[in-house]
């Protein structure tokens, strides 16, 4: 195995920061909105980079800091914010976020919530503050360190025991989460599924414009989390520190399950075992027939995929299980790579043929991509370039995918999703292979003179 850890200077970062990911992790809670404590373009980077993905207007509201506030702080624009945020949008929660800039000047959001709660004290409202500074880490330790700052803010001292599973979700789409509940359904068991950005983030066509989405995970469902059976965290690669499961299990013992997303037939199988295990219920015929036609279908794929030679990036879960996806159907994982500091990620691949980056940003991928030549990109639209200047094809996954349109409706998790989407890979390489086939043959029976090769 071939790992490296790469800590020079970003260009073309291959990571998103921690507000990205927390305000991913508010969307998905029912009634709530979010506020930035930091300069405007934060708030506006953010929102472009979710309505292009989602496709769904996507308000998130700034404490706007310009130069007065970072040098004598900004306490008066944040509660201003508070304010304003109540009276236009009415909401249940609201998240107060950071970012660079308000860490960098040490910005104390919960002092100044609580002297806000203080001077009005409204009761309809929940104010949770997070720390996200954008520099502290990606967006995928800040959509984790934000779910778990949402179940600390309401888990109660002792719960009231329940059959519950907390699923925690991770960074997947609309489409999948709506898997995931149908999955439940099939067992019949109630999951507390945290964020549920099912409705949220891939609304229907409303005649009357909604400022706050219908859905999300409610607060009765978070305050019931703390007297779950136990938790499924889609997380494997995550540190302790971020994972809102292991502050369930820690503080009130409920059993933490750790896995990969169900991507794949293995990652799927771990799911799916995990709930009957957990449940003690058996597996239901319909996910049974739908994992025996995955089989079949990838019986049929198998023969074309080992053409594959793929370079797989993105926040470390969904590369993890892609990557886990790949190798399970014959592609050489050529180079893995992460923007967060994933180490955990080397771990699990132990193949002389991966190179494994961390923390590394696309100006290295490329240079790898130049000397390992792969056929095959796997990942989330900011790698475009790469497509774009070496002419290899890319196949769009994960988050944000803004040149394409449809990435709510993407489902990659589950047996029938992790099959069409191992389609949509083999027959890449299909179309690889049938392109410009002619010329190559020409090539290879027949000289430059015109004359054939082998006469
Ligand atoms: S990296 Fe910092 S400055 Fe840039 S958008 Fe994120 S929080 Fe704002």
């Amino acid at each position: 195995m071939k790992n490296k850890n790469y800590t020079n200077m970003n260009v073309n970062p291959c990571k998103m920061c921690m507000p990205m990911g927390g305000s991913l992790a508010f969307k998905g809670i029912e009634n709530s909105m979010i506020l930035m404590h930091g300069s405007q373009g934060c708030a506006t980077y953010i929102r472009r980079h979710m309505a292009t993905h989602y496709n769904e207007p996507v308000d998130i509201a700034s404490s706007s800091l310009s130069e007065n506030q970072t040098v004598h702080g900004g306490s008066k624009n944040l509660k201003h914010g508070i304010k304003n945020v109540i009276k236009l949008y009415n909401p249940k929660i609201i998240g107060v976020l950071t970012t660079c800039l308000a860490e960098t000047i040490g910005e104390d959001i919960k002092r100044i919530i609580d002297e806000f709660k203080n001077k009005h004290p409204i009761t309809e409202v929940d104010i949770i503050p997070v720390s996200t500074p954008g520099y502290g880490a990606t967006h995928y330790e800040g959509f984790f360190h934000t779910i778990r700052s949402i179940i600390e803010y309401y888990a109660v001292d002792i719960p009231e025991k329940n059959e519950k599973i907390n699923i925690i979700a991770g960074d997947l789409t609309p489409a999948d989460i709506r898997e995931l509940k149908r999955i439940g359904k099939l067992f019949d068991v109630d999951f507390n599924l945290i964020p549920d950005i099912s409705d949220t983030l891939d609304g229907s066509f409303q005649e009357d414009y909604s400022k706050i989405p219908k859905g999300g995970t409610t607060i009765d469902q978070i305050k019931s989390m703390s007297g779950a059976k136990a938790t499924i965290e889609l997380a494997l690669l995550l540190e302790d520190k971020y994972s809102p499961g292991m502050f369930l299990e820690e503080k009130y013992g409920v059993k933490l399950y750790k896995m990969a997303m169900p991507i794949g037939l293995q990652g799927m199988d771990e799911f799916v075992k995990t709930i009957a295990m957990i449940t003690g219920k058996s597996i239901p015929e319909e996910l049974k027939a739908e994992r025996e036609r995955m089989l079949d279908g990838m019986i049929d794929s198998h023969k074309y995929n080992a053409e594959g030679k793929a370079l797989i990036y993105g926040n470390p879960e969904i590369t993890y299980s892609i990557t886990r996806l790949c190798s399970e159907n014959g592609i050489t994982p050529l180079i893995v790579a992460t923007g967060a500091r994933a180490k955990a990620l080397n771990r699990y691949f132990n193949s002389a043929d991966s190179l494994v980056m961390n923390d590394v940003d696309f100006e290295t991928i490329h240079s790898e991509v130049k000397r390992l030549k792969p056929n095959l990109l796997i990942g989330n639209s900011d790698g475009k370039f790469i497509w774009e200047k070496e002419n290899i094809p890319l196949i769009r996954v994960g988050f944000p995918v803004h040149d394409h349109i449809g990435a709510q409706r993407k489902l990659v998790v589950g047996y029938t999703g992790s099959m069409g989407f191992l389609d949509e890979i083999t027959n890449t390489l299909l179309d690889l292979k049938h392109k410009g086939y002619r010329q190559r043959l020409y090539d290879e029976l027949y000289d430059k003179s015109g004359g054939e090769k082998y006469a």
